[in-house]
């Protein structure tokens, strides 16, 4: 199974048998209001009818196209959708069916960009220690989080750096929103530009909130600092947003909300609700157009999957668009912010809390951890609240929180009360 201890699970399976709206339902019955949105990807909550409806019509009418030298009429009109969402010029989009696969993507994009530029030599990725960017070998070597790396050291990336994280509890504890402090940190991409030379880097990615490490939240000054010096040094920009895209934060990409743009967004999750696996990278035109007209005559772009732009995924992506349309939810995501924001923040005082953090719809509850064993104390208060009725995240030593942004504030109450009980009963 996926991230997911095998051995403890086939021991004691957790087991999920249907969803609607906010809730689960478990195997033994049991209700369990959802305080992940799944996994930080069903944002407009469980099995809407909408989104059902579609998937189920596109299915009957064209099940499958095939994407190479083929496509069909959904696959534009969902690119053209995601477009209008996304900041400035990022009005091309390329799908795939996941985040790892957009992430992937979006590094092959900046490589062949600098080809096409004839600026072959910049072949350098800067990622940011605790990042995580999927499962494929560059997202595995862009990442930063040691436990996703191990395994596989040796065969990772050559030609990879990594910023340092901007978390820091001395300065930082209990900030909501943006801390104050760290803005400098993005200076260290001021070295790696000294030791490799100014045109050896060709993209630097970073999450603009870094979500499955813990939900670290970028200080103030940090992503404009970053775009500055990738500006200075032609350094293409990636925003990661398979988490905080599709409203997660208040606006519809992280971008727009911290007011900082980046020349590629990846994204996933929210695109479809998560009813159907998709993902997607949005580029600047410039960036498009160079490597298309670079090319000589026919396929400009060696890279695609046999499901980029299945109909089903376009199918649900278009009627979830449509949905988070109707409902507003992005407002609403940035209309409840105030309210979760007071309402993760009771938790400050709490037993083993040493950290609380918020943005948007999205927070971490950080646990001292106990002595010798990373995360244990996390996974304790996962599985009390579990048993409560409410499934919240673990990251290491942090319950993250991001529930579905039609969550009522009666529904937040509950989320934050089952931590609270949690952490009085665990050890
Ligand atoms: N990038 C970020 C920022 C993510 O949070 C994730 C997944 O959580 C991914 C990439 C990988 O997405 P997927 O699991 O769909 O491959």
């Amino acid at each position: 199974m996926p991230f997911t201890a095998n051995r403890a699970f086939k021991r004691a399976p957790r087991l999920l048998v249907s969803a609607k709206d906010m809730h689960y339902v478990a195997a033994d019955g049991h209700r369990v209001l959802d305080g992940t949105a799944g996994l930080w990807c069903v944002n407009a909550g469980h099995a809407r009818e909408s989104i059902v409806r579609a998937i189920a019509e596109q299915a009957a009418t064209l099940d499958y196209a095939p994407g190479f030298q083929m496509g069909h009429p959904l696959a534009f009109e969902l690119a053209r959708r995601v477009a209008a969402l996304t900041p400035d010029d990022l009005n091309r989009v390329f799908f795939t069916n996941s985040g790892s696969e957009a992430v992937d993507t979006a590094l092959k994009i900046a490589l062949a960009y600098w080809r096409a530029r004839r600026e072959p030599e910049r072949l350098w990725f800067v990622g940011r220690q605790r990042g995580y960017h999927g499962v494929g070998f560059g997202g595995t070597s862009v990442g930063g989080i040691p436990a996703n790396r191990r395994q596989f050291e040796g065969q990772l990336l050559p030609n990879v750096d990594h910023l340092p994280d901007t978390h820091d509890l001395a300065h930082n504890a209990f900030s909501r929103g943006q801390p104050a402090w760290g803005a400098h940190l993005a200076d260290a991409l001021q070295t790696l530009i000294a030791s490799h030379g100014s045109r050896a880097i060709a993209a630097v990615i970073v999450e603009p909130m870094a979500g499955s490490t813990g939900v670290l939240v970028p200080p103030k000054g940090y992503l404009e600092r970053l775009r500055d010096l990738c500006d200075q040094h032609g350094i293409l920009l990636i925003f990661d947003e398979v988490i905080t895209g599709f409203g997660r934060l208040g606006a519809p990409f992280a971008a727009q909300q911290f007011g900082v743009t980046p020349d590629m967004i990846t994204m996933a999750k929210g695109i479809t609700n998560a009813a159907v696996p998709m993902g997607a990278v949005a580029v600047r035109t410039r960036i498009h157009d160079a490597i298309v007209d670079a090319a000589p005559d026919g396929i400009e772009l060696f890279h695609g999957y046999t499901y980029s732009g299945h109909p089903l995924a376009c199918a649900a992506g278009l009627a979830t668009l449509d949905l988070y349309e109707r409902e507003g939810l992005f407002a609403r995501s940035a209309e409840l912010a105030p309210y979760w924001a007071d309402a993760i923040h009771r938790l400050d005082d709490a037993r083993h809390v040493i950290d609380v953090r918020n943005v948007g719809l999205v927070g971490a509850v950080e646990l001292r951890p106990r002595d010798g064993k990373p995360g244990a104390r996390a996974f304790d208060a996962f599985l009390d609240c579990l048993e409560h009725g409410v499934l919240v995240r673990v990251a290491g030593d942090n319950i993250a929180l991001s529930p579905p942004l039609i969550v009522t504030t009666e529904q937040i109450d509950e989320i934050v009360e089952a931590v609270a009980q949690a952490l009085r009963r665990i050890s």
